[in-house]
């Protein structure tokens, strides 16, 4: 039986491995993690994140041929490959501050499986890391190995989407494995292969040298977020001038070469990856020397930056340019529907810039909680310009903010509405309710085009949809 061992059981390791578990019987999957509220609560009935389809993969395969352990070393040493999936954030201190990735939990996860190891591994990269790191753990791996075990390095990112994981593991669009172009390294691949072509159809799964792979990823995230930073620039035109950004999104969407996803305006994009991922890859290019594509990709940044200002500020200039004191109901914390994930979401530069203007903001979020909202409203950003800049929300300021139950509690007697995640209960909701309870004018400010304005705009309310002429 294949043993594999995957370190790390967060929104990647976790569901990834639940998946392999499922349509691979005969492999043994161990799930391993330094944190034992999240191993406890990969044992419960209460799983460390949500996301839809996943207790039901797991609950058919846990205690069978999937396990969740803190015994990190025992489950390491027993595998035959070995997944790291650990985080791999923005370096905060030091050579690289702000932008290159922060690979301090994968090196310290390579040195123990270089002490652990008792018999030859496959190690696979599922973080997703700089293109060449292979190299680095390479030489962690084989650096003092007395033992003579052989370590075969391959790079598997990840490319699922937090909101659609499962569906995502099930059918992926492609499955990428890259390895070094010896035996050795041809065989190792074929062993991963084996593991995935258990139900993802060959044509499915793409093989190519290790540096490709790792930079794939990287590459696939960059084109992601531009496609949104894109659309996003597009939506302040739009504003300007007079034309929908949904109207030119679909014009533009119907070119067969461009497509049709990916294509809708926002507040802009969140999650712990996108921004991560391109800072990741500007500095790669300084590092090689290449400051004009640094500067290519770092505009994708800085227009989502913009994006959250201007909706801040039309807010503010909306409601008669101040919001001080003025109750706004903030729906939607998530960075997307469908996960409880904050990281980096929008919500927070935007709640943020809402208090500064002293407003009193109570959020509601079907999935996301209080302890939640608090920490990242009290985390400092980092400010890739001014480094040295950071201030700390004053205590005070989080007094501005309270935590609703549900929509109608954060939006009774409130000023404005502000939607900052496209949940579908907020497209349901009782919007006639909800204008009788709340003061006059009424505002929406819709930042992901979900209600029906011209239903809202009948009802009493001003609404401000991104991207949309104000007057429609
Ligand atoms: P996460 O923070 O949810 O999970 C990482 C886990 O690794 C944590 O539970 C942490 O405790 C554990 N860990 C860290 N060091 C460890 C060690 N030495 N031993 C054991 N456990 C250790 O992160 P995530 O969202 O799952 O992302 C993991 C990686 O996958 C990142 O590189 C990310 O960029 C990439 N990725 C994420 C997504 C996504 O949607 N979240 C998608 C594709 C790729």
């Amino acid at each position: 039986m294949v043993k594999i061992c995957c370190i790390g059981a967060g929104y990647v390791g976790g569901p990834t491995m639940a998946v392999i578990a499922l349509k691979c019987p005969s492999v043994e999957v161990a799930v391993v993690d330094i944190s034992v509220p999240r191993i406890t609560a990969w044992n419960s009935d209460q799983l460390p994140i949500y996301e839809p389809g996943l207790d039901d993969v797991v609950k058919q395969c846990r205690g069978k041929n999937l396990f969740f352990s803190t015994d990190v070393e025992k489950h390491v040493r027993e595998a035959d490959i070995v997944f790291v999936s650990v985080n791999t954030p923005t370096k905060t201190r030091g050579l690289g501050a702000g932008k290159a990735a922060d690979l301090t939990y994968w090196e310290s996860a390579a040195r123990m499986i270089a002490d652990v190891s008792v018999s030859d591994k496959i190690v696979v990269e599922k973080s997703t890391v700089p293109v060449k790191t292979a190299e680095a753990i390479e030489k962690i791996l084989t650096h003092n190995n007395s033992k003579g075990i052989k370590f075969q390095i391959l790079s598997n990112p990840e490319f699922l989407a937090e909101g659609t994981a499962i569906e995502d593991l099930f059918k992926p669009d492609r499955v990428l494995i890259g390895g070094r172009e010896t035996p050795e390294g041809f065989a190792a691949v074929k062993a991963l292969k084996d593991v995935y072509s258990q139900w993802v159809p060959e044509e499915k799964i793409l093989t190519t040298n290790l540096w490709s792979a790792e930079l794939s990823k990287l590459a696939a995230n960059a084109f992601l977020a531009q496609r949104i930073s894109s659309v996003n620039a597009m939506s302040a035109l739009c504003e300007a001038t007079g034309a929908n950004v949904t109207e030119v999104s679909y014009a533009v969407g119907k070119d067969s070469r461009i497509g049709p996803k990916f294509l809708n305006s926002s507040v802009g994009f969140g999650g712990s990856c996108f921004q991560k991922d391109i800072l990741n890859l500007v500095y790669i290019c300084e590092c090689n020397g290449l400051p004009e594509v640094a500067e290519y990709w770092k505009q994708v940044i800085k227009i989502n930056d913009y994006q959250k200002t201007r909706f801040v500020n039309r807010i503010v200039s909306s409601m008669f340019n101040t919001v001080s004191n003025k109750k706004i109901a903030v729906l939607g914390f998530a960075f997307k529907k469908d996960t409880g994930d904050t990281r980096e979401t929008p919500a927070i530069d935007v709640c943020k810039g809402l208090i500064g203007d002293k407003a009193r903001i109570s959020i509601y979020d079907p999935q996301v909680t209080e302890e939640q909202i608090q920490r990242d409203l009290t985390m400092n950003k980092f400010d890739w310009d001014h480094p040295l800049h950071l201030q700390p929300m004053s205590p005070t300021t989080v007094k501005q903010v309270s935590v609703a139950w549900d929509a109608y509690a954060a939006t009774k007697d409130a000023h404005g509405i502000c939607i900052l995640t496209e949940w579908d209960e907020f497209k349901k909701l009782d919007y006639e309710k909800v204008f009788e309870s709340m003061q006059k004018p009424a505002f929406v400010f819709d930042g992901r085009n979900v209600v029906d304005a011209e239903k809202l705009r009948k009802i009493g309310f001003i609404v401000y949809s991104i991207g949309k002429p104000l007057d429609q």
